[in-house]
């Protein structure tokens, strides 16, 4: 037995050296991104396809922001330095979502800095902090097709600059890519424009652009950024009511307890509606379906 154990613990220390020699090789011989492809480094899923959609096979994309997490607590890891290390164009939503990632561009002053929100005509917005409101920009402006068409633009000349050998292939794919966002616009604005309940509960307000281009309100359950305290709750619950409004939105990074109780208050039903996924034009359309289906 104690042969066993000793052997195999051998066999694990082994590995474990080979994985690090293994790692250290990778490193000197300047892995991370294969040689032509030139690494993009984004903030949050969704801006990588619209990397993808400019650059192609051209580009090696690595998303900062995981699966499941939120933009708005998040703190990166530190083993995505070697990435951002490596990388020509970090993309960023901007307006003050990305405050965990001025950190880590800082550790490659050469890398170009695409901020989305430069170029959108931007919301405003409250937040609660330390008992008092203030102002601010509503950060969410990646869910409007519209403002995406900027940022595409933006992706294209920065590629462009970065690697001019290659910008008739980036022009060409960003107005490909434009192309589609431009029809999907029209695909949801006949949707959702026959709708008559404009109202939607939203537990976490994401949608303000969105309901900007589609002339809907979202009721968020938030309030001023935090979870609603009973008097919130019961407002909103006075409002679903008013409008026979029978479903609440919840995203899938946040906690669904109130919105939840908020159901049961109306008689109604949780549904979920994801402003991160990374498949931006099949998940926008997908949003838009699910409103068109739950408001009528
Ligand atoms: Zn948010």
């Amino acid at each position: 037995m104690g042969k066993v154990n000793f052997a195999s613990k051998m066999m694990l220390v082994g590995i474990y050296l080979m994985a690090i020699c293994g790692g250290a090789i990778f490193l000197f011989c300047g892995g991370g991104y294969g040689q032509e492809k030139l690494g993009v480094v984004v903030s949050i899923a969704p801006l990588s396809e619209w990397v993808r959609g400019v650059g192609g096979d051209k580009v090696e994309i690595t998303v900062l922001l995981p699966p499941g997490a939120s933009p708005h607590t998040y703190e990166p890891k530190p083993a995505q330095l070697i990435k951002v290390e490596r990388a020509r164009i970090f993309v960023k939503n901007g307006a003050g979502l990305e405050f965990w990632a001025d950190k880590i561009v800082k550790i490659n002053k050469d890398i170009l800095v695409v901020d989305i929100s430069k170029e959108v005509e931007l919301i405003e917005t409250s937040s609660k902090a330390k008992g008092k409101l203030h102002l601010l920009k509503d950060p969410h402006l990646w869910l409007s097709l519209k403002n995406a068409k900027k940022g595409v633009r933006q992706i294209c000349e920065a590629l462009s600059k970065v690697d001019p050998e290659n910008a008739e292939y980036y022009k060409r794919n960003a107005d490909g890519y434009i192309e589609k966002l431009d029809a999907l616009d029209r695909e949801i604005r006949e949707k959702l424009e026959t709708i008559k309940n404009k109202k939607f509960i939203a537990l976490h307000p994401a949608w303000s652009y969105f309901c900007r281009d589609y002339d809907l309100e979202q009721v968020p359950i938030e309030e001023a950024g935090k979870e609603p305290g009973p008097k919130h709750l019961m407002r909103v619950i006075e409002i679903a009511k008013k409008n026979n409004i029978k479903v609440v939105f919840v995203e899938p990074q946040f906690n669904p307890k109130s919105a939840q109780v908020i159901a049961r208050e109306i008689g109604g039903q949780v549904k979920i509606i994801d402003p991160l996924a990374g498949n931006y034009l099949e998940n926008m359309r997908t949003i838009a379906d699910e409103l068109a289906r739950c408001l009528k």
